[in-house]
């Protein structure tokens, strides 16, 4: 079963001198339950290709689908409910809403979506990150490793079709990222979360199942199974 799927998909940027080609072609499948890191140098098209598979940036041409939804041809009203119901983000800089508390931001998502949350599976999540005597707490409370950690209980609590990571640990310590990435792992393995995840660090990609490497806006190779030598 495929949770995300790029189908020959093209991005173009600007028009005349100052046209930017960023995605030329990408075709990809995400399978559902999978772990998958997309590398490659900087302005090779990842963000980009992220972004247009979560919806968030529209394709100059080709085809995006989530779940069996296709993403490319919604309008606005349509956009705002895939990504409010069938996807969730993790960002470098944790996006947390500093007068919330912890257990407040984790809610959020749900709470717009008019949904409530289950409790076990809200419990279960909380155990898995480890945030259950930092509920009450605010982000400025909260050191940048445990502040990630309420972002992935915040994207996993509502059990999205697909969690877009985008250098989830570029701000935290190799400690507190292995923790991070730890989480997401065991979030897949044991609940089946599909997670597509942006990275320049082979260690980060090492926790996937799969590396996706974009050069000049194509995927030019794939790797099963990454450690962080063979990605290097
Ligand atoms: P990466 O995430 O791999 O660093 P990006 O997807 O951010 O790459 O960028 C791919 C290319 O597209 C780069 O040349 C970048 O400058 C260009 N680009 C990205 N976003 C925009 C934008 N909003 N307007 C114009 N060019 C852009
Ligand atoms: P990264 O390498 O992490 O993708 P960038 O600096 O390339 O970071 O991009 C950061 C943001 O700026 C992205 O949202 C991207 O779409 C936008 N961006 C990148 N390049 C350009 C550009 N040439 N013009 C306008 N926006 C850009």
């Amino acid at each position: 079963h495929v949770a995300a799927r790029a189908s020959d998909v093209w991005k173009v940027y600007g028009s005349g001198e100052a046209q930017v080609i960023a995605l030329r072609g990408v075709t990809a499948d995400f399978e559902r339950g999978r772990f998958t890191a997309i590398m490659g140098p900087s302005g090779s098209g990842k963000s980009t290709l992220m972004h247009c598979l979560a919806g968030l940036d529209a394709v100059t041409r080709g085809q995006v689908f989530i779940g069996g939804t296709q993403v490319t041809g919604l309008g606005d009203a349509g956009l705002t409910k895939l990504r409010r119901d069938k996807v969730g983000f993790i960002f470098q800089q944790f996006n947390l809403l500093p007068t919330l508390t912890a257990q407040e931001n984790i809610l959020l998502p749900l709470s717009i979506a008019g949904r409530k949350a289950d409790q076990a599976w809200f419990d279960t999540v909380i155990e898995t990150v480890g945030l259950r005597d930092r509920l009450g707490h605010r982000p400025s409370q909260l050191s940048g490793g445990q502040q990630q950690r309420v972002a992935c209980a915040r994207a996993l609590v509502a059990r999205p079709e697909v969690i877009f990571a985008d250098e989830p640990t570029g701000n935290l310590d190799s400690r507190s990222g292995a923790e991070v990435l730890g989480f997401l792992k065991r979030s897949v393995r044991e609940y089946g979360q599909t997670i597509v995840m942006v990275t320049h660090d082979p260690v980060a990609a090492s926790y996937a199942d799969r590396v996706v490497f974009l050069a000049d806006g194509q995927i030019v190779s794939e790797l099963l199974d990454p450690t962080p030598e063979a990605v290097l």
